[in-house]
């Protein structure tokens, strides 16, 4: 996942990790040199030190030396004194002035003088991995703590970016709260100069998105109005026409097929506009679901008989706060479409529950049913499941649940479609709340 935390954490953890490995080779470079000061000022000091010994007559034991350290004096080819762990021949050519030598199997710092007043050579000689030991034990002790406390600053580094972050999380939340059909705009109250412009520019699209949907929504109600009048008209000339004329004539089923489909599509139309949240404010009442639902099926019982469909109510009275006009409309969207999918001679089943939390409405069939994967969708503007070519597609313009939903959202309540109680077909469930 590409995440701006992850990619702010690791970047910054990383610039640091990187900083501090620099930091230590530096500290490992310096104290290195620091570590050949101290040991040089040593050897010189030692190698003053061998040189006031006369050791005709004081004991080498004097010079007491660890095996780190070792010396030689000479006067020309004579070994006239040197420590026990100092080889036979001489360490390195006379020569004044610091230098290395390899012997007894390490590599050694070598320092030699000229002893003039006793005209002998002094060479002091130490061994180089011990230096190397000091410094690493320096870097070591300040790098650990901080390679032990990369955690702790990888969680507060993490801690701080959240912090930052969170005016980012606090909108993507707002936004994924937002209802499809909130178009108010959102709030900045928590937010930062950086995200102004951004919360600036999605507000100014919500509001041109709110005036667009306004104006589709004038135009569609104001043209399903408007079209109203002369379908009536065209209904009555076609039924005149239909005394002077022979009813069974193609062109005059297909012109009446038309012109019902044209009035149905007007009159889902202008319920989809005429069920809004102020009209439902404004007209909600107490009302009995059983009642409406029993009327509902009686005005659309001439429907059902002409397709010789068994209809069944059960359930008894129960209370809700609704718009009746809504409600009307919904159970008759669904009653009407469960008429117009159960072939002849179906069942269609309508239950009102009252449960302990809840009213439920149930209006099931045992026609074709809704596929799983088409559950959702159906819902939608003009979405019609396709069943194939050769499936019978009873006419409808896919606004019909369109309605349903809103009006099932406009009460508060909450739909669910599924398989009904039949061997086939669905059930659609409004859960109204208590
Ligand atoms: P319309 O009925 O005008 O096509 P709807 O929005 O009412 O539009 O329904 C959308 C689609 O859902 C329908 O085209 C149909 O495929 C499917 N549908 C709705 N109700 C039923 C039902 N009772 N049985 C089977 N399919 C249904």
């Amino acid at each position: 996942m590409r995440s701006i935390k992850f990619f702010l954490v690791s970047g910054i953890l990383a610039t640091l990790i990187l900083f501090n490995f620099v930091a230590a080779l530096q500290g490992y470079q310096s104290s290195m040199e620091e570590a050949d000061r101290l040991f040089d000022n040593q050897m010189l000091d030692l190698a003053r030190l061998v040189s006031s010994l006369d050791f005709s007559t004081q004991d080498i034991d004097e010079v007491r030396l660890g095996n780190d350290l070792t010396f030689q004096v000479w006067a020309g080819d004579e070994l006239v004194a040197a420590a026990n762990n100092a080889p036979d021949l001489p360490i390195l050519e006379f020569s004044p002035g610091f230098g290395y030598a390899n012997f007894n199997g390490y590599r050694w710092r070598t320092f030699t003088r000229f002893d003039t007043p006793r005209n002998r050579w002094v060479i002091v000689a130490e061994r180089t991995d011990l230096r190397f030991v000091l410094a690493e034990n320096v870097v070591i002790e300040s790098v650990i703590p901080l390679l032990l406390g990369i955690p702790l600053v990888g969680l507060l580094i993490w801690f701080i970016v959240s912090q930052g972050l969170r005016p980012l999380a606090a909108l993507s939340l707002e936004l994924k709260k937002k209802r499809a059909n909130d178009l108010s705009p959102i709030l900045s109250a928590n937010s930062r100069v950086e995200l102004d412009q951004t919360i600036e520019s999605v507000n100014g699209f919500i509001s041109r998105l709110a005036k667009a949907m306004e104006r589709e929504k004038r135009f569609s109600a104001d043209a399903a109005h408007e079209l109203r009048t002369p379908i009536s008209a065209l209904k009555v000339q076609l039924h005149n026409l239909g005394s002077d004329i022979d009813t069974s004539n193609d062109s005059y089923q297909q012109l009446q097929q038309g012109v019902e489909r044209m009035q149905h599509l007007i009159e889902q139309l202008l319920a989809l506009y005429r069920t809004t949240p102020e009209q439902f404010e404004a007209n909600s009442t107490e009302l009995d679901l059983y009642a409406i639902t029993q009327q509902q099926i009686a005005m659309l019982y001439s429907s059902f008989e002409r397709k010789q469909q068994q209809v069944e109510l059960e359930g008894n009275s129960a209370m809700i706060i609704g718009d009746k006009f809504s409600l009307e409309t919904m159970l008759s969207n669904l009653l009407l479409n469960a008429n117009k999918f159960t072939p002849a001679a179906g069942k269609i089943r309508v239950r009102v529950e009252e449960n302990t939390d809840e009213i439920c409405l149930t209006v099931e069939d045992n026609g074709p049913g809704i596929p799983p994967q088409d559950r959702k969708t159906v819902f939608e503007r003009f979405y019609r499941v396709d069943r194939g070519a050769a499936a019978y597609h009873p006419p409808g313009c896919g606004l019909g649940l369109t309605i349903v939903n809103h009006i099932t959202e406009l009460h508060n309540a909450r739909i669910t479609l599924e398989d009904s109680s039949f061997a086939t077909g669905s059930a659609f469930k409004i859960h109204f709340r208590k």
